[in-house]
């Protein structure tokens, strides 16, 4: 039998205990891992391990992949009418929303960001998500198409099957809410693995899952290690498609086994380095702070982080004098101390990872603007830190930090700027800052980006395509676009008198 984890939390910000079970959930049960393996859930606060909880392995995927595949042929899929599936994915909203800050608080505590943001903006915006895609789920329809007067045809926007998604340790529950509502409400069934570092959230929700009213196995839930679980996911024959979001690196392995096994349809949600262009005509105070939002928030560890900041000569000693004024000025610390800003990174390994481009920057010539040291000595939290003297060929500009370094590059002219920005392999997102609209409009024109934010930053919309051009992605979520992921579309051709 498969335990549970509780956790009493007497915090500044949240008072109250949490009991999270730590099972797979499989076919609407808890389970134990065929093979027995566990995992550490581990405080970012202290390095501690919390709990732990189950390792999922191949054989626990190929379970969970038979649940689903049973579940959408008997209980879910088109069986199930849309205003259902609408109205589950919005009883699973209030669910989650009369528990938002028991969710926030696991949150903080096991990603360690902080409590108030995990309340808007992971648990807030997983709500969000949720309500967005039940309204969807009876508008998904096809298209009658006239061809000629004895015959006629029409789409059918069907679901797919069985769909798997494998998510990232950055923002546990809103990626889950990115994955699960727009498969569902379209009429998939799921196999989902969180992040082996964060799968607390995700196990919590399980039981409002039930509580929701969605049938056994039509959401599935196996926590594991991504070499072993994630594979299995992209190997396994029953899976249809999977949605992927995590590192570059790892997107590729996925998308090779998808090739290498049924071909499997595959989006990709990867990383990203992404520039910001500050004019000198900007709103200095505005620029500076959604900048600051831009590569700060919630660590750095965002894919859109615009962590190559590119300022105009004109503007360059007010911005950066008031721009490291903006980061010295946020809150390290406790995650759930009221002003808390920035809490720890997530891991050991993530820690040692930024402290090394840190150190690389240092050593390939770029000047330490502030920050560039690790903060307290205890668990893995690291300065705000801005280099300037930044060169296009520095690992610092060039590679994907994921902690909060931000890369200052000056510039002249808007065609530098331009070609600066889209120096890169990745095309997540970018941010122009500039109070000429029509040059604002050129330049979000020209980045080679997925998302273009004009006077704002890491500002993603529930109702607006995500995802990344270049090596950033294959894909798009949020919106209708996401749609299109889960449905498979079936042309209907009917003869009405045409003869042979
Ligand atoms: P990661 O690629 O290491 O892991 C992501 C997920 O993949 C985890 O669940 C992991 O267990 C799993 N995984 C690992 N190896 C696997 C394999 N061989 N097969 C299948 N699955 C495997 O990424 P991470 O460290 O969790 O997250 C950080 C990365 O995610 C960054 O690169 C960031 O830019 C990216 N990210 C992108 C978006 C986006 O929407 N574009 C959003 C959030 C994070």
């Amino acid at each position: 039998m498969s335990s549970t984890f509780t956790y009493n939390f007497d915090t500044p910000t949240y008072k109250g205990v949490s009991t999270v079970p730590t099972g797979l959930f499989i076919n609407g049960k808890f389970v134990d891992p065929v093979e027995k393996g566990t995992l550490d859930v581990v405080n970012p606060v202290n390095g501690k391990v919390l709990t732990s909880v189950a390792a999922g392995t191949a054989a626990d995927i190929e379970i969970a992949a038979q649940a689903a595949k049973k579940a959408y042929k008997e209980r879910w899929g088109l069986k199930v009418p849309g205003t259902e599936r609408g109205k589950m994915l919005n009883k699973l909203a209030d669910l989650l929303e009369a528990n938002l800050d028991e969710f926030a608080a696991l949150e903080a505590l096991n990603v360690g960001k902080a409590f108030n943001m995990a309340r808007i903006m992971d648990v807030g915006g997983a709500v969000g998500v949720l309500r967005y895609y039940a309204g969807w789920a009876d508008k998904i329809q096809g298209k009658t198409i006239e061809t000629n007067e004895l015959k006629m045809a029409y789409t059918r926007h069907e679901p797919i099957g069985v769909v798997g998604a494998i998510i990232p340790w950055n923002f546990p529950l809103a990626m889950l809410s990115w994955k699960i509502a727009p498969a569902l409400a379209a009429g998939n069934t799921i196999v989902l693995k969180p992040s082996e570092l964060t799968p607390l959230t995700a196990l919590r929700l399980c039981p409002l899952l039930v509580e929701a009213g969605f049938p056994d196995g039509v959401i599935n839930i196996v926590s594991g290690y991504g070499s072993i679980a994630g594979q299995a996911i992209s190997e396994n024959m029953i899976i249809e498609k999977v949605a992927f979001t995590g590192s570059t690196l790892v997107g590729r392995k996925v998308m090779e086994a998808a090739a290498k096994s049924n071909l499997k349809k595959v989006t990709l949600e990867l990383g990203g380095k992404s520039p910001s262009i500050i004019f000198d005509d900007v709103d200095l105070e505005q620029a500076v702070k959604w900048v600051g939002h831009g590569i700060f928030l919630n660590h750095g560890q965002a894919c859109t982080a615009g962590s190559r900041i590119f300022v105009q000569e004109g503007i360059y000693d007010a911005f950066m004098k008031k721009f490291a004024e903006h980061a010295s000025s946020l809150k390290l610390g406790d995650p759930f101390a009221p002003d808390t800003y920035q809490g720890p990174q997530v891991s050991q390994g993530q820690f040692e990872r930024i402290m090394g481009y840190i150190k690389s920057g240092k050593e390939e010539g770029a000047t330490v603007h502030i920050g560039g040291e690790r903060h307290g000595d205890e668990g893995y939290f690291i300065q705000p830190t801005i280099f300037t003297d930044c060169k296009p060929d520095m690992k610092i500009v060039r590679e994907e930090i994921f902690g909060p370094v931000a890369a200052v590059i000056k510039f002249t002219t808007e065609e530098e700027a331009i070609e600066q920005a889209n120096d890169t392999l990745y095309g997540l997102a970018c941010s122009v800052f500039t109070k000429d609209i029509n040059r604002a409009i050129r330049v979000a024109h020209s980045i080679e980006a997925g998302t273009a934010w004009v006077n704002c930053s890491n500002i993603p919309d529930v109702g607006v395509p995500f995802g990344g051009f270049k090596q950033s992605g294959i894909g798009r979520e949020l919106g209708e676009y996401a749609l299109e992921n889960y449905t498979n579309v079936k042309a209907v051709h009917i003869n009405t008198g045409m003869c042979l």
